[in-house]
């Protein structure tokens, strides 16, 4: 599907006379191919409808840019408004000094439990006092296995009795919190199978005795055109404030998520990527876009087209490139989408970089959390880096010296690498990592 969508659209497009702007007819032709992509994406089809529209309407008399046909741009403006629909940059939840409450809800098996234990790791790691509340009295399991991932990642739980009213659990909590104060508690509830009367009331009615700061649902990605109610449902009795899309680490390529976006509104803070308690990570909708369009190759295309952007980053000697350099280009890539070619695009990159170290998406959103957790002046001067700096910084990131000791020893590597390229094309600055 991935190869043919692009295809069918660069070879029908191409026929249609190539037009310095976009006909009518041209985006009528490509959007029908887009529909299908979003539905087989599992994008509501409601959705896609409404989406589609929109798209068009903008697109009809766009100009193509110079080195894209036509198909490419339609591609274009298609992904840039899915981007913007999925809530354009990545996003997380504002958190106060004290007095938050994260209540979590969602359909039975969605990822709530998984999704608490997962925050508290986050946040607990962020420095900030957690506390759970396991709240499903339905499941007899459920408490337990909010204890178990309680007990992993060293916060305490505080377990509803059966029969326990909504204004008991509110005194207890108070309670707990007179002993042992915390600044952050995540409420886990109970979820059923199906959008059930039963369980809006309960939920609302612990809710309104909680009065949560924020209330989160969690959505499975795999859950397709169903999304669309749930989430709907879900706003209107319980009022989000955002969504987690759990188990993007299988099959479904996003449309879950588009549809819970545009029905709701609602940032997009999280996606789940495992069941491990580390399978946590801020989503970004430009990889998503990409993903529901399910269009590598086009992608790609246009990724080339655009290079002249990433060739034209600020030339610098190999002697002034520093962490934040490094920082900044390595976001300047990821927001291009998939990294594997990419990467072959960037002059010397190959080269660049150490034996056996390999670049993938994981990678980089490591390097990236490990040099955010640097102070600006360690940025610009990474000698300066000494043992306790480093301790701390790899505490800030939640990994292990060893690892910064690496992305130091790396960057030096490149460095070396940028000197001897530039030294062999004459010494002149350079774009990007070389060449
Ligand atoms: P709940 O009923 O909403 O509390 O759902 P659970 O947290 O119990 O999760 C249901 C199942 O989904 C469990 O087997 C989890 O391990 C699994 N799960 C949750 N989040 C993810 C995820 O992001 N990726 C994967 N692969 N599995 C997940
Ligand atoms: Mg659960």
């Amino acid at each position: 599907m991935f190869e043919t969508l692009g295809n069918k659209l660069q070879d029908i497009l191409e026929r249609l006379q190539r037009e310095k702007t976009l006909t009518d007819a041209q985006v009528k032709v490509a959007m029908r191919e887009i529909r299908m992509a979003l539905l087989e994406a599992d994008v509501n089809f409601g959705v896609a409808k409404e989406f589609v529209s929109r798209v068009s309407e903008k697109a009809v008399g766009q100009e193509v840019l110079g080195s894209l046909n036509a198909g490419q741009m339609v591609v274009k403006l298609v992904h840039d408004e899915l981007i913007q629909t999925l809530g354009g940059e990545s996003k997380q939840p504002t958190l106060k000094n004290e007095g938050n409450v994260v209540f979590m809800v969602g359909l039975q098996g969605a990822g709530k439990t998984t999704s608490t234990g997962k925050l508290a790791k986050f946040y607990k790691e962020k420095g900030r006092r957690v506390l759970l509340i396991a709240a499903d009295t339905q499941r007899p399991a459920a408490r337990e296995q909010l204890r178990t991932l309680g007990n992993q990642v060293g916060v305490p739980v505080l377990e509803v009795a059966n029969g326990e009213t909504p204004a008991q659990t509110r005194q207890r909590l108070n309670e707990f919190q007179q002993q042992d104060f915390r600044d952050l508690v995540i409420v886990d509830t109970a979820g059923r199978l199906q959008i059930d009367e039963n369980l809006m009331t309960q939920l609302a009615d612990l809710q309104a005795a909680l009065q949560p700061t924020e209330t989160l649902l969690v959505v499975d990605a795999m859950t397709g055109q169903e999304a669309l109610s749930v989430a709907k449902t879900f706003d209107e009795r319980v009022n989000l404030s955002g969504l987690i899309i759990t188990k993007m680490d299988g099959d479904a390529r996003g449309g879950a998520a588009l549809s819970a976006r545009f029905v709701t509104g609602k940032p997009i803070y999280f996606a789940g990527t495992s069941e491990k308690l580390t399978g946590l990570e801020p989503f970004y909708p430009d990889r998503v876009a990409g993903r529901i369009l399910g269009m590598g190759d086009v992608l790609g295309l246009i990724e080339r087209a655009q290079q002249a952007d990433l060739q034209s980053m600020e030339t610098k000697k190999a002697e002034e490139f520093d962490l934040e350099d490094l920082l900044n280009q390595l976001r300047q890539i990821r927001k291009m989408g998939p990294l594997g070619d990419l990467i072959k695009l960037i002059p010397g990159m190959s080269r660049a970089l150490p034996e056996g170290f390999s670049i993938d998406e994981k990678q980089i959103h490591k390097i990236d959390s490990m040099i955010s957790s640097m102070t600006m002046k360690e940025r610009r001067n990474p000698k300066i880096l000494n043992a306790s700096r480093r301790k701390r910084v790899a505490a800030g990131a939640g990994t292990q010296v060893s690892e910064i000791n690496k992305l130091v020893k790396m960057h030096e590597q490149m460095k070396d690498m940028m000197k001897m390229l530039q030294r062999m094309s004459g010494g002149k600055g350079m774009g990007a990592l070389g060449g």
